[in-house]
Formats: C-alpha cells, structure tokens, sequence
C-alpha cells in the first residue's frame, strides 16, 4: 500500500470524518474501484378509510387520540379482524410489480416495547408473507434494469410520538394512538442497487406504481411513503457482500440519495484506513449532512417472531386475485409503452412523462389541444420540468395550466410570437399563472411580421455598421449571423427570424 498516494485522496474534515474525494484507492499501484451494494425497504401507507384490524378511521390530523378503539390500543380480550380491502390494495401492488401472490400467508407478532406501541408488539408478516418474487424496473444509461421484489407484506403502523416543545411542556412526552393500526405495506428489495440515483429511480418509479393503483398518497414528507436503505461497500468484482449500515429518517428522495453518497463515502473510507465496518443503525442527519450511529442493529431473531394467534392464516382464492388483476388500471410501464407507439415520441421522454400519473395526464391533456407529440414533450422536459424542479414542485402544483401551453404552443407555431419570445412568455405563464394570450398583449411581445418594419430595422443595422457591410460584401460571409443579432436587437428579439433571414440577404447584397 502506497500511504502517501493513499492518503492524499482523503482529508480529515473538521467533525473528524473522513472525506474521500474519488472512489479509487491506490494498492500496490492499483486502481482498486468500490461498489456500493444497496436494498431499500420501503412503507407504504395504505389508503383504506378504516385500519387493518378494526373499524376506526384513518383520517389525518384529527384531534390525538379520537381515532382508536380496544382493538388498536391493545386491550385484553379485544380481537383484531383483517381488513379486505388492506388485503386487496396489497395484492394489487403485488401483481402491478409482477409477484407471486401467495394463496395463504401469515400474521405474526414482531415483539418489542416502545411507548407508541400499546399491545409491546406490531403485527406483521413474517416466514409467510403475501407477495413474494416481483420486479420494479428502471432505466439505467438508457438501459432497462430489473431491481427485484424480494417480498410485499402486510403490517400495522405504531402511534406518534411527540415531545413537549413549550417550556411548560418541555419535560413531558406525548402520546397520539390515532396512526396506530393503520395499514402498512414493506416493501423489501434485492440488494440490487448500485448508486444512489439507481436508489432515486427505483423509489420514483415504486411510488409511482403506487399512485397510479390509487392505494398510497406517496408523501414522503408526510410518512405515508417511507424508506429505509441497507448499504455495503465492496472491491468491485468481489461477490461477497460487505458489512452493511441500515439508514434511517430520510424523508425526501434527495434526502435518500445524500444520505446513501454520505455513507458509501464514510464506509470507504473506514476499509481504506483498515478498520471494519459495525453493522448497526444509523441515522440521516439532516442539518449536518451526515449519518450518526443509532443503535446496533437488530436481527430478526431478537424479536421472537411467532403467528399471531388471533388471526387465522390468511387465504387469498385464485379467483378473487384475477379479479383484481382485471381490475389493475394502466400501470408506469405500459403508458410508456402507449406513450412512445401512439405519440411517436422517444422511450426517454415516455419514461419521465409517466414517471408521475398527474404528468401523463397533463402531457395527454396538453397533446390533446395541441396536436404536435414531440413538441409537447421537449417543453415539458424542457422549460417545465426545469422550473418545478428549482421550486421543488409536483407536476399538480404547476401554475402553468396543459391549456395554457397548448395556447402558447399554437401562438408560436401560427407566428404570433417568435421561439425566443416563447420562452419568456413560459417564465411568465410560470411566475403569473396568466393565460399566454394576455401577457403577449400586455407585454407587446408579438412577433413583427411587417416587412416594412423589419426593412426599417435592417437599414439602420447596415447604418450603423458600414464596415461590416462592406466587409460582408466582400465575401465574409460570416458577418451574416452578426447583422442577423442586430437586427434582432432593434427589434427587441421580435421579428420573425425567417423574413429577417430572407430581407437581410436581399439588403445586404443590394
Ligand atoms: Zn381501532
């Protein structure tokens, strides 16, 4: 091992992390190259009106504690009974990312005490769970890539706790049992995953599928979709894996992918400077920017699984689960699909125009009043994708209406305005929510047609420049382009390119 090339890759930051600049390490004059290896399991909340095992509601944000009953506090000698439709959204998902759904599963008891969880145990899944053996797939460099399902199972969420925030309540802790019970689908995946924006992929296009079912609102801020990532690090080309670090309290997808570049980059460096990587839990901490030590992880057989003997196993007859994959509405990956044979647009475009129902929706609105596919498309990837996403925006927080950009498409195309003017016509459609028609009159952006107009303009450019339009006439022809940006400066960018092109040759030669 050369130390000092070794070295000089990484430098002690000042929380005494190691930060490492690249993914090499120099070995006996090597390139050795990691690889990180991650699994992400993910919870989603399900969207039934009441919860899993008794008939209390699951609104949000009612008074603590006004939605629970003896069954979701634990009393003794209450009875849990299964939720059809819980089981019904939770083989939906399981046929939508192609797993075998099981014909009988199990509830068991996951035993562990915590004071949002009344009964010391959460009802899950465990040996026996519903779904098993699916696949979501990606794009990767234009590539599909299958990430796999190892298993879907059912489960119970726990209550919330909340600690005191006044100084009169600072010392006190608080407990809201109204979450409790509610429906949960883990959703486990196979370490498959070989990047952090491979782990933002997956989970867009997991929570995508989700939508679409109209089973989970999918709000990561809110923590009806939540994730936690099993990563390792490994020489690449070693099979075996490396010790893993589970993370937890990401609630956003940038947060996942920062925490995951976080620890693949802590991790790395441990192995660099010969020490082992702890299995344990660690936290996402967001102000910081870095990952803290939580707990040692747990194993499965610490929380003495057995079959909850309240329920009775659960069957699932063949019958009802080809009804509901009748039932199964157009999912991510067949709207591609459609997308690209009916509208002729690139695979690339369908795959980010159906990455979000709400955006296939607007893009097929939008086609809709304005017949031109591939057009629609490299604006919405373009101008609109770029502005919701400086603002951190969903495509249904949009102020720009499919309507209104079918206007300012069709404005543009019958030569109202001209293409440059169009993308400041976007920004204020963006900024104002106005219709395109309005701002273009109120602005008096409307693209000059008038040839008089645009001769004007052409006479004062060679005016003002006579060198250059004597240099022109002499056969450098290059100075074409530069008459062409006077022109257009004249006109504040409002003539139409093409008589300004046609005008300005006759002129120039003449
Ligand atoms: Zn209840």
């Amino acid at each position: 091992m050369d130390w000092f090339e070794g070295r000089s890759l990484y430098q002690l930051t000042s929380q005494g992390v190691y930060y490492i600049f690249n993914r090499y390490f120099v070995e006996r004059g090597n390139l050795v190259e990691y690889e990180p290896v991650i699994g992400l399991e993910v919870h989603a909340q399900l969207l039934t009106r009441s919860k899993i095992f008794c008939g209390c509601s699951t609104v949000f944000g009612e008074e603590p504690n006004t939605q629970t009953c003896p069954v979701c506090t634990g009393q003794p000698g209450s009875l849990p009974v299964v939720n059809r439709k819980a089981v019904e959204f939770a083989i939906k998902l399981g046929l939508a990312t192609s797993c075998r759904i099981s014909p009988s599963s199990l509830f068991a008891r996951k035993n562990y005490f915590y004071p949002d969880l009344p009964k010391g145990y959460q009802i899950s899944m465990y040996e026996y769970p519903l779904a098993e053996h699916g696949f979501v797939e990606i794009m990767l460099e234009g590539q599909r890539k299958r990430i796999h399902i190892i298993r879907i199972h059912m489960e119970e969420d726990a209550g919330k706790l909340k600690h005191g925030e006044t100084p009169e309540t600072a010392s006190f802790s608080y407990v809201d049992f109204n979450r409790t019970g509610v429906p949960l689908v883990e959703i486990v995946s196979g370490p498959d995953i070989r990047s952090p924006q491979e782990a933002g992929d997956y989970l867009r296009k997991l929570r995508a599928i989700l939508q679409y079912l109209e089973i989970c609102t999918g709000d990561m801020e809110k923590g009806t979709f939540r994730c936690d990532a099993n990563v390792s690090v490994r020489p690449k080309g070693q099979m075996e894996f490396g010790t893993r670090a589970e993370l937890k309290n990401m609630n956003s997808f940038r947060h996942v992918e920062k925490a995951l570049e976080y620890e693949i980059k802590r991790q790395i460096a441990m192995l660099e400077d010969g020490e082992k990587v702890v299995q344990e839990t660690r936290l996402w901490d967001v102000a910081q920017g870095i990952t803290i030590s939580m707990r040692g992880k747990e194993e499965a057989h610490d929380y003495r699984y057995f079959p909850d003997p309240d329920l009775v196993p659960l069957r699932v007859e063949e019958k009802w689960v080809e009804e509901i994959r009748k039932s199964l509405p157009e999912l991510p990956d067949g709207k591609k699909e459609r997308f690209v044979r009916q509208y002729q647009i690139p695979e690339y475009d369908a795959d980010i125009l159906t990455s979000a129902k709400a955006m296939g929706v607007y893009y097929e609105e939008c086609v809709r009043l304005f017949p031109e596919p591939k057009t629609v498309s490299n604006w919405m990837m373009g101008e609109l994708l770029r502005e919701l996403k400086h603002d951190e925006r969903e495509i249904d927080q949009c102020p720009v209406t499919p309507q209104h950009l079918a206007e300012m498409l069709s404005m543009m195309k019958e030569g109202t305005i001209s293409g440059k003017i169009a993308k400041d016509v976007f920004e204020e459609m963006y900024r104002t929510g106005e219709r395109p028609e309005r701002i273009v009159r109120d602005k008096g952006w409307v693209q000059i047609l008038d040839e008089g107009k645009i001769e004007e303009a052409i006479e004062k450019a060679i005016e003002a420049n006579p060198k250059q339009a004597e240099d022109y006439r002499k056969g450098k022809e290059k100075l074409f382009g530069f008459f062409v940006g006077e022109v257009m400066k004249q006109t504040k960018g409002k003539a139409n390119p093409k008589l300004v092109n046609e005008l300005l040759k006759k002129k120039l030669k003449g």
